[in-house]
């Protein structure tokens, strides 16, 4: 039997399906994976790691290209990322500048923590609980203070 693997993933089932067209149309073939767990509470996509297009292992490299030339995988996403770091500091005094580019230009932001997504799936009850970071419109880091008293 063939090995199917994740080649790619979207927040909602309609963007995988025009996908899913597009690969097939080239002749790779495809399945979808967790529509239904997406569809029933979009919330949850992103805690199961989206919608996924599947195919068989030796399709990859060539699903890769394609999906390159459609553009549904921007390469240089890969490397930025969103990627938080955790940065130690002495003081809350050093809170107001990037570290890595010493602008003054950030912004504290949040997102959902993943942890409180997946109680929301365990016991179906919602924390409101966030990952608090910060962001730097210069150099377009994200990052975490943490506080080290040396
Ligand atoms: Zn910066």
């Amino acid at each position: 039997m063939d090995n199917w693997k994740t080649i790619i993933s979207f927040t909602y089932p309609h963007e995988a399906h025009m996908a899913k067209g597009y690969l097939e149309s080239e002749g790779i073939e495809t399945l979808i994976q967790d529509e239904m767990t997406v569809q029933v509470n979009n919330f949850y996509s992103n805690a199961i790691g989206g919608v996924k297009i599947l195919i068989r292992d030796k399709d990859y490299e060539e699903a890769l290209k394609i999906l390159k030339k459609g553009g549904y995988i921007i390469e240089q996403n890969k490397e930025e990322g969103l990627k938080i770091e955790t940065y130690n500091i002495k003081s809350e005094s050093e809170k107001y500048k990037c570290p890595y580019c010493g602008s003054e230009n950030i912004e504290r932001a949040k997102r959902p923590n993943f942890l409180a997504v997946i109680g929301v799936l365990i016991i179906n009850t919602f924390f409101p609980f966030y990952q608090r970071y910060y962001h730097c419109f210069d150099c377009k880091k994200e990052w975490i203070f943490k506080i080290k008293k040396v």
